[in-house]
């Protein structure tokens, strides 16, 4: 059966919108199908752009990989690898992740190979001690010493990806844990690699809490969130009130509204490239996965290099 493209909402699905139009495009609509050997050659080349990574996300994709691992060992009953170790074979793992990317691998693709930046040795080491500090302070917080001993009926959910439908329109949520507490009330919790904390997550603990109240019952305002920063080691507790999360689902409501307007006028989602305006900001197109597309097919002016890159 042929896949479709269905469309759905997701709080990164809203952060690619507003941040260009066009590279929306290109992610959800331009790159559809780029995996079949009989795509054209642009859909192909968009389909591998858009799986290039920063290597800002692939250090939390790692942290999060090595934190699943031992949250499934411990839900199994499985003794989990000691911290050192699990932090050693994690770094490894980076090591061997780095070659393939360098190698042109399309799966383990990094944007600064992929552009051909000149990173100085220091800022991938500084990649990986961040890694390390982040999987150190996991090891070493309470949370994790609450999810060894938990016992397994209270445990939900590891880094499943889900959907729920909200108000018609599918929308996909991956919970990285949650579990029931003493008190039976269900706490999700959200790891965070980022340096800086996300000062806007009110739309992605609104969909988490809608999400739970959903599968295992109760009210979202009843559903706890806890914002784990495992970069400094302090967590954050969310629990909105019914005005926080009427608020949120205004926002989500909007941002839905917003897509939809884009589409076919018969609401199927098909979406044409020349409604989906170019930004006109060098600094986000820097950035962007997509800028060779843009910069060789002449939609953006030459950007002056990132980093001593080519692009
Ligand atoms: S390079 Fe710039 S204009 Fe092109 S898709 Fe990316 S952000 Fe948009």
């Amino acid at each position: 059966m042929a896949l479709e493209n269905e469309y759905s909402w997701s709080k990164s699905r809203d952060g690619k919108f507003r941040e260009c139009l066009r590279a929306y495009w290109f992610h959800y609509y331009g790159a559809w199908g780029g995996w079949s050997r009989d795509a054209p050659e642009r859909t192909t080349a968009l389909y591998r752009l858009k799986n290039v990574r920063s290597r800002q996300m692939w250090a939390g994709d790692v942290v999060h990989r090595c934190i699943e691992r031992a949250l499934t060992n411990v839900r199994r009953g499985i003794e989990p690898l000691a911290a050192d170790a699990a932090i050693d074979a994690t770094i490894q793992t980076m090591r061997d992740e780095w070659r393939l990317s360098l190698a042109g691998s399309v799966k383990e693709r990094l944007g600064e190979h992929e552009y051909e930046i000149r990173l100085p040795d220091a800022e991938w080491q500084d990649n990986a001690d961040h890694t390390r500090q982040c999987l150190w302070n996991f090891y070493a917080s309470r949370l994790w010493e609450t999810l060894r001993k938990l016992p397994a009926e209270r445990w939900l959910e590891i880094e499943a990806l889900n959907s729920f439908d909200f108000e018609g329109t599918k929308v996909f949520v991956k919970l990285d844990v949650a579990f029931r507490d003493d008190d039976g009330r269900i706490v999700l919790i959200d790891w965070k690699t980022g340096r800086a904390p996300d000062p806007d997550h009110s739309m992605q603990v609104a969909t988490y809490a809608l999400y739970a109240a959903q599968a295992w019952g109760g009210a979202p305002t009843d559903v706890e969130t806890r914002l784990a920063h495992l970069a400094t080691g302090s967590n954050e507790s969310v629990t909105l009130s019914e005005k926080a999360l009427e608020a949120a689902l205004s926002r989500i409501r909007a941002s839905i509204r917003d897509m939809r307007q884009k589409l076919a006028p018969d609401g199927a989602n098909v979406a044409q490239e020349a409604d989906f305006p170019l930004v006109a900001d060098p600094r986000t197109c820097r950035r962007c996965n997509f800028r060779r597309v843009c910069l060789n097919e002449g939609l953006i002016p030459p950007l002056s290099p990132p980093d001593g890159g080519r692009l």
